[in-house]
């Protein structure tokens, strides 16, 4: 494709640069390609972002049943059509010190220069931080059953988690798997109820609760959980304290995709960007304190109705890098489009 030689042309300083090729990245892109704003696109190595781990998406409105790289491949088509450029890379760094020379810098070491950023990075799985589970990662351990769970056919297999993501996880396996084991550290579930419903007339899903795996047992590949439990309501579903398994499936949540953004714009506790919208829920809510100066920038921001904007004027932020709510697809998609019109109507005051 042309745009397959972009990292050999001369640098120019560009409209708008989206880092993230998912569905908050192509949406703003499709509109700002519309707007006749060239978007360049640095979609990520591998692109895609999470919708291409996921199987089949049922709810996202206009598809009753999509696969999630398919729902990918559309948007990309879709901004493709209309102009964008996409760069298949990841960002190493950025510096926002000059408003007018936005500067990103990509792992393989090509320097872009922008007007606008919007940053759609996303977000990705956590782990527990045991030893044992990075070592057999890859080798019976995983954060995606629709990626690995065909590796597990007629094997039992355990997910660790409580929110909707581990329940999709373990009626995925359901698929492959002989049993599937839900490990979870409460005695209730947080996942909606619909979710839970399912999970829990499986007859091949087994619920563990108040139960934590303090080691995944294995020399080369996953052979057991070491399980500690913290009271006595699951203790009789297991014999002693260790699970004989061959797979193990995390699904404890996730973590904002942000680290290059560390000192260039604010980000809360966890890493997630803290955008107009954002600070002004976060201070109605008597979550943060606000000093005046602060307080001042915040009104400034949200009269020129720039929510999606960070600390950085120019430097907008958008998706499920900001969002740690909602999560889906489709809020990710409006998230997108919103924050595009904003870029657009920025460089259109920018000029004028
Ligand atoms: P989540 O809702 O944050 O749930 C994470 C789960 O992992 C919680 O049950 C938590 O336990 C547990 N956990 C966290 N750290 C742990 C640790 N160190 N050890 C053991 N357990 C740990 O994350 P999620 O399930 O990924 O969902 C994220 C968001 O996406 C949610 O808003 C969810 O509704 C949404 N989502 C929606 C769908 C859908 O609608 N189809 C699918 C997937 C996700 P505690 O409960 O004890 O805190």
């Amino acid at each position: 494709m042309w745009y397959d030689n972009i990292d050999k042309m001369e640098t120019k300083r560009e409209n708008i640069i989206i880092i993230g090729g998912g569905p908050t990245g192509l949406s703003a892109a499709v509109y700002n390609a519309r707007a006749f704003l060239e978007p360049l696109v640095i979609a990520g190595s591998p692109p895609g972002g999470q919708l291409t781990l996921t199987s089949d998406v049922e709810n996202y409105p206009g598809f009753e049943s999509i696969l999630g790289p398919e729902l990918v491949e559309k948007y990309r088509k879709h901004a493709e059509k209309f102009g964008t450029r996409f760069v298949n890379e990841n960002v190493a760094s950025v510096d926002f010190s000059d408003q007018n020379n936005l500067k990103v810098k990509l792992n393989n070491g090509v320097e872009y220069y922008a007007r606008s950023i919007l940053i759609a990075t996303g977000a990705s799985a956590q782990w527990l931080g045991l030893e044992s589970e990075t070592r057999l990662r890859g080798r019976g351990v995983s954060a995606c059953a629709t990626c690995d769970g065909f590796f597990f056919k007629d094997k039992v297999v355990a997910v660790v988690g409580g929110g909707d993501t581990a329940m999709e996880e373990a009626l995925t396996l359901t698929k492959f798997a002989s049993k599937v084991y839900l490990i979870h550290r409460k005695d209730s579930f947080r996942a909606s109820q619909i979710m839970q419903k399912r999970v829990l007339a499986h007859e091949k899903i087994v619920v563990l609760w108040d139960t934590e795996v303090i080691e995944v047992l294995g020399e080369d590949k996953v052979s057991g959980l070491k399980l500690k439990f913290n009271s006595d309501k699951s203790k009789d579903k297991v014999k002693g304290d260790e699970l004989e398994v061959q797979g193990f499936f995390l699904a404890i949540g996730h973590k904002p995709s942000t680290d290059f953004l560390q000192g260039h714009v604010d980000l809360d506790k966890k890493g997630y960007v803290m955008t107009y919208a954002r600070l002004a829920e976060d201070f109605l809510r008597g979550n943060v304190e606000l000093s005046n100066e602060k307080r001042e920038y915040l009104k400034g921001g949200l009269d020129k109705h720039y929510s999606y904007s960070t600390s950085v004027l120019g430097v907008f932020a958008a998706g499920d890098c900001v969002d740690h709510i909602y999560r889906q697809a489709g809020t990710a998609v409006g998230m997108g489009i919103a924050a595009a019109l904003e870029v657009e109507r920025y460089l259109g005051e920018k000029e004028g």
